[in-house]
């Protein structure tokens, strides 16, 4: 989350986002990634989670990133989600039914092309409102698309790009809660940055995900879990599910596993980009006085993003207090010499 507006930034975001500059670019960072780390480094253990005939594996990649596998055990149906990177663990001998790709940042599609190579046949559905490389299928705002009884719709939530989707699994075909994989739109108590939208559209496009139900499962793109609910704890102070979850993560952390899925429940209470109308978060950052009611003409929306970049320029403030704390975590957590190899350091 960052600064997104000088002319400098947007230049170099262009090249990087949108060109095979940016490609190369990526190309690079994988290949030193994997030379420092090597091809069996996973920033989290690979943990398989079960809902009856639902598997989901969120595959660890490259430094924070997640690569879903969703499958159907008993009707053999095979979805894959954000292919960053297509290492040998991605290979199986069954063929997917389909890949789906959040958005076109390479971290999210670099692997695409290699998929097209081995599975010229499957499909790549991107967002119909911007171009993922590599993508054969294009996907609208709410439109469903199943694969036997996988049944994604499809959640536009512009923003972090313009044409970012998120995927909701029905889960009621296998008796579980619905299940959001939201790339870099929502993420364990935090957000992606709106490197195309402004501060409104971002809000607006958080909101949206309040309408799905408390129980449903949030699949972020990247493991940022720590970090972020260090910022939120250094936020709100009196918080209690902050700190609770904050625990919770430490502890995940300290064992080397992954900290999804959380649950929309969770988030609205300690996530705060998803609560920029929370009357508490508002109060607390000086945005509304107790005299609210006579003040019910403002904007709400406006508020929302008022709130939204005042948490931004809370959180620059804090930044470097909070990577201080997340890195003498993670110090202790690699003085741990079993999960120091395990981890490629
Ligand atoms: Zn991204």
């Amino acid at each position: 989350m960052g600064s997104c507006g000088s002319c400098v930034f947007q230049a170099g975001y262009k090249i990087y986002a949108d060109t095979r500059v940016g490609r190369c670019f990526h190309t690079c960072y994988i290949n030193r990634y994997i030379k420092n780390a090597g091809e069996n480094a996973f920033h989290s253990k690979m943990t398989l989670f079960r809902y009856n005939s639902l598997r989901i594996i969120p595959v660890p990649t490259l430094s924070s990133n997640y690569t879903y596998l969703v499958i159907d055990l008993d009707n053999r149906n095979f979805v894959m989600i954000d292919v960053g990177h297509m290492s040998k663990h991605l290979i199986f001998s069954v063929q997917p039914d389909a890949i789906l790709c959040t958005h076109k940042h390479w971290d999210h599609c670099h692997g695409n092309r290699e998929l097209r190579r081995i599975y010229p046949d499957v499909p790549i559905y991107g967002g119909e409102k911007e171009h993922v490389p590599d993508a054969t299928v294009k996907v609208a705002d709410g439109e469903v698309i199943k694969f036997g009884r996988l049944s994604f719709t499809a959640v536009w939530t512009p923003g972090h790009t313009k044409g970012h989707m998120c995927f909701l699994l029905d889960g009621s075909e296998f008796n579980c809660p619905p299940n959001l994989f939201t790339g870099d739109h929502l993420m364990l108590g935090a957000c992606g940055a709106n490197f195309e939208g402004n501060v409104k559209v971002m809000t607006q496009s958080l909101n949206k995900l309040l309408k799905f139900p408390d129980r449903t499962l949030i699949w972020p793109g990247h493991e940022v879990g720590l970090g972020a609910l260090l910022l939120a704890a250094s936020l709100e102070e009196d918080n209690l599910a902050v700190r609770k979850k904050l625990v919770w993560v430490i502890l995940r952390r300290i064992h080397g596993y992954g900290t999804c899925p959380s649950t929309l429940g969770e988030e609205r209470l300690f996530n705060p980009f998803l609560r920029t109308k929370d009357e508490s978060l508002l109060k607390h950052l000086g945005l509304l006085t107790d005299s609210w009611d006579e003040e019910k003409e403002v904007d709400r929306d406006d508020m929302a993003a008022a709130c939204f970049s005042e948490i931004l320029r809370r959180f620059r403030d804090k930044s470097q207090e909070a990577k201080a704390k997340k890195a003498r975590i993670i110090d202790d957590l690699y003085k741990d010499k079993q999960l120091a190899s395990f981890s490629g350091r």
